[in-house]
């Protein structure tokens, strides 16, 4: 058997459970690489760890926008973590999308009401990197997912730079009609949940469109 993370043989004994259940192993080395977040003890808005109150950017987004997203993310955005989504995504080392699925599994059984829908990438960006890495990593979970929304095509004229523009404009469209989201709950999932930005766009053009309840899931925070 194989470390899900690394690729490497698997050296250490097996217990039983694990051979029996587990669809995602890693080695020794593997394990110490991603800090779980504690979910008792993470910020009801974002998610980070060690603030079981609303923090200060939940409460900024909460008086802006008039709600956060309750994300949840699996681990701390850390070294370890970094260097897995730089592997993963940057380098495109596809077979590390399995690192985490038995927890990713785990956390999204609360979930079971909600559409499950990853975070869109350009074409521009799909085309680059041949994958997305939210669906990858989802598709091995034995929970259904459907693309909701889609990126919009960034108009070349305009004065304001491009990163600019990602960060204020709505770079989303419904890629489905309004009635599958009207009254509907809606989970988001992105790979690393930074200032919520994306998210919030994205939670944004759901509740617009009728959404009942939209919130998030991040792989990290
Ligand atoms: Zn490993
Ligand atoms: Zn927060």
């Amino acid at each position: 058997m194989k470390c899900s993370c690394c690729q490497k043989e698997l050296i250490r004994n097996l217990t039983l459970r694990e051979l029996f259940f587990s669809t995602s192993l890693r080695c020794y080395h593997c394990e110490k690489q991603f800090t779980k977040i504690d979910q008792k003890t993470a910020c009801p808005g974002c998610g980070r760890g060690s603030t079981p109150k609303l923090c200060q950017d939940c409460h900024i987004w909460q008086q802006k926008l008039g709600f956060v997203l309750n994300n949840k993310s699996l681990y701390q955005y850390d070294e370890g973590f970094r260097q897995w989504i730089k592997a993963y995504k940057f380098t495109g080392d596809y077979r590390l999308r399995g690192a985490f699925v038995t927890e990713l599994e785990q956390l999204l059984k609360i979930y079971r009401t909600y559409l499950i829908c990853p975070l869109p990438l350009s074409k521009e960006r799909f085309e680059q990197r041949g994958f997305n890495q939210v669906s990858g990593c989802l598709e091995l979970t034995k929970v259904s997912f459907a693309p909701l929304l889609k990126r919009k095509e960034l108009s070349p004229q305009s004065e304001k730079t491009r990163a600019e523009r990602l960060l204020m404009e709505q770079p989303f469209l419904l890629a489905v009609t309004s009635e599958k989201i009207r009254n509907q709950k809606v989970l988001l999932v992105d790979d690393v949940y930074t200032t919520g930005r994306t998210l919030f766009h994205g939670a944004e053009l759901l509740y617009k469109n009728g959404a009942e309840t939209v919130k998030s899931l991040t792989f990290a925070r």
